[in-house]
Protein backbone atom coordinates (compact mmCIF):
# COMPACT_ATOMS: atom_id res chain seq x y z
CA UNK A 1 0.00 0.00 0.00
CA UNK A 2 1.18 3.61 -0.73
CA UNK A 3 0.47 6.42 1.01
CA UNK A 4 1.98 9.97 1.75
CA UNK A 5 3.71 10.31 4.59
CA UNK A 6 5.57 13.78 6.52
CA UNK A 7 9.30 13.15 7.33
CA UNK A 8 9.88 13.11 11.24
CA UNK A 9 13.39 14.63 10.25
CA UNK A 10 13.05 17.17 7.40
CA UNK A 11 9.11 17.46 7.88
CA UNK A 12 8.79 17.30 3.95
CA UNK A 13 6.24 15.26 2.34
CA UNK A 14 6.59 11.78 0.49
CA UNK A 15 5.02 8.85 -1.15
CA UNK A 16 6.16 5.41 0.85
CA UNK A 17 4.93 1.85 0.44
CA UNK A 18 4.97 0.45 3.68
CA UNK A 19 7.25 -2.34 1.90
CA UNK A 20 10.30 0.11 2.00
CA UNK A 21 13.03 -0.05 4.15
CA UNK A 22 13.77 2.09 7.06
CA UNK A 23 17.30 2.56 8.19
CA UNK A 24 18.04 2.02 11.71
CA UNK A 25 18.99 4.85 13.39
CA UNK A 26 18.95 7.76 10.57
CA UNK A 27 15.61 9.34 11.52
CA UNK A 28 14.19 9.39 8.26
CA UNK A 29 10.48 8.50 6.85
CA UNK A 30 10.78 5.64 4.26
CA UNK A 31 9.64 7.52 1.96
CA UNK A 32 12.85 10.52 3.14
CA UNK A 33 14.92 7.22 3.06
CA UNK A 34 14.17 6.13 -0.75
CA UNK A 35 14.00 9.16 -2.11
CA UNK A 36 17.59 9.87 -0.31
CA UNK A 37 19.09 6.69 -2.26
CA UNK A 38 17.78 7.82 -5.48
CA UNK A 39 19.27 11.29 -5.47
CA UNK A 40 22.41 9.23 -4.69
CA UNK A 41 22.25 6.95 -7.32
CA UNK A 42 21.30 10.47 -9.40
CA UNK A 43 24.73 12.11 -8.00
CA UNK A 44 26.49 8.70 -9.35
CA UNK A 45 24.97 9.06 -12.93
CA UNK A 46 25.24 12.84 -13.50
CA UNK A 47 28.55 13.93 -11.55
CA UNK A 48 30.11 10.49 -10.70
CA UNK A 49 31.76 10.65 -7.25
CA UNK A 50 31.78 14.26 -6.64
CA UNK A 51 33.85 15.86 -3.96
CA UNK A 52 30.78 17.64 -2.80
CA UNK A 53 28.78 14.54 -2.11
CA UNK A 54 30.55 14.67 1.60
CA UNK A 55 27.88 17.58 2.14
CA UNK A 56 25.07 15.86 0.60
CA UNK A 57 25.56 13.32 3.68
CA UNK A 58 26.63 15.29 6.62
CA UNK A 59 23.76 17.51 5.58
CA UNK A 60 20.86 14.75 4.95
CA UNK A 61 22.47 12.89 8.15
CA UNK A 62 22.28 15.96 10.47
CA UNK A 63 18.49 16.75 9.42
CA UNK A 64 17.37 12.98 10.19
CA UNK A 65 18.90 12.69 14.02
CA UNK A 66 16.54 10.46 14.79
CA UNK A 67 16.33 9.52 18.74
CA UNK A 68 19.21 9.36 21.21
CA UNK A 69 20.94 6.23 20.83
CA UNK A 70 24.98 5.40 20.86
CA UNK A 71 24.82 5.35 17.19
CA UNK A 72 22.94 8.51 16.54
CA UNK A 73 24.71 10.68 18.54
CA UNK A 74 28.02 9.71 16.96
CA UNK A 75 26.51 10.04 14.09
CA UNK A 76 25.02 13.37 14.48
CA UNK A 77 27.66 14.98 15.84
CA UNK A 78 30.16 13.46 13.38
CA UNK A 79 28.25 15.02 10.58
CA UNK A 80 28.19 18.59 12.49
CA UNK A 81 31.77 18.76 12.76
CA UNK A 82 31.65 18.13 9.21
CA UNK A 83 29.51 21.01 8.43
CA UNK A 84 30.94 23.52 10.63
CA UNK A 85 34.29 22.73 9.26
CA UNK A 86 33.06 23.53 5.97
CA UNK A 87 31.47 26.43 6.63
CA UNK A 88 32.52 28.03 9.24
CA UNK A 89 36.18 27.17 9.11
CA UNK A 90 35.88 26.53 4.92
CA UNK A 91 38.24 23.47 4.99
CA UNK A 92 38.51 21.59 1.86
CA UNK A 93 36.18 18.29 1.93
CA UNK A 94 38.67 16.26 1.13
CA UNK A 95 40.77 17.09 4.11
CA UNK A 96 37.64 16.63 6.04
CA UNK A 97 37.19 13.35 5.76
CA UNK A 98 40.99 12.67 6.35
CA UNK A 99 40.32 14.50 9.47
CA UNK A 100 37.03 12.26 10.73
CA UNK A 101 39.04 9.38 10.23
CA UNK A 102 41.71 10.54 12.62
CA UNK A 103 39.06 11.89 15.45
CA UNK A 104 37.30 8.58 15.58
CA UNK A 105 40.80 7.04 16.07
CA UNK A 106 41.22 8.45 18.65
CA UNK A 107 38.28 7.97 20.05
CA UNK A 108 36.12 10.95 20.49
CA UNK A 109 33.12 11.01 22.38
CA UNK A 110 30.19 12.82 21.92
CA UNK A 111 26.66 13.62 23.81
CA UNK A 112 23.07 14.13 22.53
CA UNK A 113 21.99 17.22 21.43
CA UNK A 114 18.51 17.64 21.26
CA UNK A 115 17.36 18.31 17.78
CA UNK A 116 16.32 21.41 16.55
CA UNK A 117 12.01 22.15 16.06
CA UNK A 118 12.64 23.87 12.33
CA UNK A 119 15.59 22.04 10.38
CA UNK A 120 15.01 25.09 7.49
CA UNK A 121 13.57 25.31 4.50
CA UNK A 122 15.87 23.15 2.19
CA UNK A 123 14.83 19.41 2.18
CA UNK A 124 16.35 16.68 -0.01
CA UNK A 125 13.73 17.46 -2.49
CA UNK A 126 15.54 20.43 -3.31
CA UNK A 127 18.87 18.95 -4.28
CA UNK A 128 17.78 17.04 -7.00
CA UNK A 129 17.29 20.18 -9.04
CA UNK A 130 20.36 20.81 -9.63
CA UNK A 131 21.41 21.12 -13.60
CA UNK A 132 25.06 21.15 -13.55
CA UNK A 133 27.89 20.51 -11.04
CA UNK A 134 28.47 24.04 -9.95
CA UNK A 135 24.20 24.48 -9.41
CA UNK A 136 24.88 21.41 -7.26
CA UNK A 137 27.76 22.39 -5.26
CA UNK A 138 26.12 25.70 -4.74
CA UNK A 139 22.48 24.12 -3.51
CA UNK A 140 24.62 22.00 -1.08
CA UNK A 141 26.50 24.48 0.53
CA UNK A 142 23.05 26.49 0.64
CA UNK A 143 21.73 23.09 2.86
CA UNK A 144 24.85 23.06 4.96
CA UNK A 145 24.50 26.72 6.22
CA UNK A 146 20.59 26.21 6.50
CA UNK A 147 21.38 23.13 8.76
CA UNK A 148 24.12 24.75 11.03
CA UNK A 149 21.84 27.82 11.31
CA UNK A 150 18.66 25.26 12.68
CA UNK A 151 21.21 23.79 15.17
CA UNK A 152 22.47 27.64 15.65
CA UNK A 153 21.94 27.06 19.99
CA UNK A 154 24.55 24.21 19.93
CA UNK A 155 27.18 26.01 17.81
CA UNK A 156 29.59 26.56 21.00
CA UNK A 157 29.55 22.33 22.09
CA UNK A 158 29.80 21.94 17.91
CA UNK A 159 32.77 24.47 18.16
CA UNK A 160 34.24 22.54 21.34
CA UNK A 161 34.32 19.19 19.87
CA UNK A 162 36.06 20.31 16.63
CA UNK A 163 38.90 22.33 18.71
CA UNK A 164 39.19 19.16 20.97
CA UNK A 165 39.43 16.41 18.34
CA UNK A 166 40.02 17.55 15.18
CA UNK A 167 41.92 20.72 15.21
ZN1 LIG B 1 13.36 13.58 5.59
Amino acid sequence: MTYSKHCPGCNAVFEEDENDPIHPYIGASKGCWKFFTEVLAWEGENFGYPKIHRLLVDSYCAQHPGVKSRKSIQSVAIHLIALYMAVEKQIDLKVITKSMDRALSKGAIFEWLEPPEDMGNITILDIKKAKSLKEYEDILYKWARSILKAYSKHHDIIKTWYEKFFY
